[in-house]
């Protein structure tokens, strides 16, 4: 919702004059979509991105019940509340509207006022819950993905990878004498390294389902899906010369007037037997390799 000026919302509806009625009261304040049916509902939503949906009860075919189920079932759009508006006002279907996973139940005949303030409120808890979930995936120093949202994305790429036999890559990175960075230059220093040296990991990336994220203290990760060893060596190779432009004094590194970074790759296409545990010690053992031998370097591995 944050990227967006005005909130989104989809109505399900097959009564050309019921999605009228809404856009009466809506109109002013959101960007209305309509479906008519709840298949044309679950293809908008994915598509759409929608902030909220109202969802008619009796459509033709797949009823709202279904179709709301079928959207809770479905990964990209399960987070977007569903409010059930029908003329139905039978006390069994809104408890079984309620334990589908609908946010809220309205029944006909519709009070603008009460509408307007109902969806306002249901928007408003959204765009908290999306704030929380947010913030809960940073890391809060450098502001890129946490660990836990690194984990989270490796193992959903990690399944993709399996299903479709294609390659993926993960990238380990450790800043090379960070601590005699923090001693030298004091901990705050090192704390405003760490978060331009994440910048730079991270403008080193140009796919949007690449992802970079700190592993911890001053290590960093980036999985890159569909990604052989060569693209992999080739983004090690851009955050190395990201690294140089940024041009860290680092004047007590025995290796560097600047701050370096060793990297650590390993790129598999994995079948259903491989152990994901297996890509990230791969990684890492590749990244101690690069410490091994002499540091601001890149070691990688196919396994
Ligand atoms: P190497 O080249 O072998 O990686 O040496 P190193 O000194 O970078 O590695 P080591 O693991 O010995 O030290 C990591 C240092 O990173 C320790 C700590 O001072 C620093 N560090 C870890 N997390 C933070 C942080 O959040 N802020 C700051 N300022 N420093 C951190
Ligand atoms: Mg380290
Ligand atoms: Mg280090």
């Amino acid at each position: 919702m944050t990227s967006r000026q005005r909130p989104r919302i989809l109505i399900v509806d097959d009564t050309q004059a019921s999605i009228e009625a809404l856009l009466d009261i809506l109109g002013q304040d959101y960007d209305i979509l309509s479906a008519s049916n709840g298949f044309d509902a679950v293809a908008a939503a994915e598509d759409q991105r929608p902030d909220l949906i109202l969802m008619d009860i009796l459509l033709p075919g797949m009823d709202g019940f279904e179709t709301c189920r079928k959207l809770k079932n479905n990964p990209i759009v399960k987070d977007v509340p569903v409010i059930f508006i029908t003329s139905l006002n039978m006390e069994e279907d809104e408890a079984r509207a309620l334990e589908i996973g609908a946010i809220d139940y309205i029944t006909k005949p519709l009070r603008p006022s009460v509408v307007r303030a109902r969806i306002r409120n249901h928007l408003e808890l959204k765009q908290y819950r999306d704030y929380l979930e947010n913030i809960s995936m940073k890391d809060g120093l450098t502001g890129i993905p946490n660990r836990r949202r690194l984990d989270e994305y490796l193992m959903q790429e990690w399944r993709r990878a399996q299903r479709h036999a294609k390659p993926i890559s993960l990238l380990m990175l450790d800043i090379d004498h960070f601590k005699l960075y923090n001693d030298s230059y004091g901990h705050s220093a090192g704390d405003e390294c760490l978060k331009k040296i994440a910048q730079a990991i991270e403008d080193s990336l140009t796919r949007p389902a690449d992802l970079a994220a700190r592993f911890g203290g001053e290590e960093f990760a980036c999985v890159l899906p569909e990604t052989t060893r060569e693209g992999a060596l080739l983004i090690a190779e851009r955050v190395h010369n990201n690294l140089a432009k940024l041009a860290i004094p680092h004047e007590y590194s025995p290796l560097s007037h600047y701050v370096t970074i060793s990297i650590g790759i390993t790129t598999t296409i994995p079948d259903s037997s491989s152990s994901w545990e297996n890509f990230i010690n791969g990684a890492d053992k590749m990244l101690y390799e690069a410490k091994k031998t002499g540091r601001n370097k890149t070691r990688s591995q196919v396994i």
